[in-house]
């Protein structure tokens, strides 16, 4: 519960950032292409820092690996995006025209405004570990239905061996954290749209969908699994222990 408070906090720090980047948008977007500090910006799949972990037409979702005071390139993001962080993150984030200090725990995300490249610089003495989910149909943290500088989102659920909460929801995505406990199960739900799951740490799960066979999933911390909609499913963690997951629902 203590994270899940402190998440809330990162956000609302991170949208007041995003708000003062927002209006510099129409300049930064006409002009990312220009050279910073010298450097081209390219493309994520391009940079060795970055490793596909899944690319669809809803979302391209990479492994983001950087040593302790090194960097990524300048690294195009069209769209809007999440940065899940494992481990203790401190990096600096910086584009053509602005740059500025991240501290993340581990478990934490924030929302980042795409249109614009972005070098990450590893400002510790710890290698920099995040997953990074860019939403081909953007995220518009600006407008939160909940979670983010809304009110709080208030369909939390929890049962034996389960709780379930959205953390922030816009017209275009829905993202909530599911913690099973060894043996928990999430008790039948069902999505319209596809959805992604993020392991944020090593577990093994127990997929069933209604009507099919059950599908054992073994995910290290920071893989994902896709799951086309519309699905009915139930989840358990058939592993001994804990299994935090982050959900990303897609509404378009
Ligand atoms: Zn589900």
């Amino acid at each position: 519960m203590g994270s899940r408070v402190l998440l809330g906090v990162v956000l609302i720090a991170t949208l007041t950032t995003l708000t003062i980047a927002q209006g510099r948008k129409g300049a930064v977007a006409t002009s990312s292409a220009a050279g910073q500090s010298g450097a081209t910006p390219i493309a994520m799949d391009a940079d060795p820092c970055f490793h596909s972990e899944l690319q669809n037409g809803t979302v391209k979702i990479f492994r983001v690996q950087v040593a302790a005071h090194a960097s990524t390139s300048p690294d195009i993001h069209q769209h809007d995006y999440i940065v899940l962080s494992f481990g203790n993150s401190v990096f600096k984030v910086k584009s053509e025209f602005n740059s500025r200090s991240v501290q993340m725990a581990a478990g934490e995300l924030q929302v980042f405004k795409g249109g614009w490249a972005e070098r990450l610089i590893n400002t510790s003495d710890a290698p920099l570990d995040l997953v990074e989910l860019e939403v081909e149909s953007g995220i518009d943290p600006e407008h939160p239905e909940c979670g983010l500088a809304a009110a709080e989102c208030r369909d939390g659920e929890f049962g034996d061996g389960f709780t379930s909460s959205t953390l922030f929801e816009t017209h275009k995505i829905k993202l909530s954290r599911v913690d099973l406990g060894p043996g928990g199960v999430l008790p039948k739900h069902s999505h319209i749209q596809s959805h992604v799951l993020v392991a944020l740490a090593d577990m093994k799960l127990s997929d069933q969908e209604t009507g099919k066979d059950a599908e054992n999933l073994q995910l290290k911390a920071g893989e994902v699994a896709w799951h086309e909609g519309p699905e009915e499913h139930t989840l358990t963690n058939s592993g001994d222990k804990d299994a935090p997951i982050i959900t990303v629902e897609f509404k378009e």
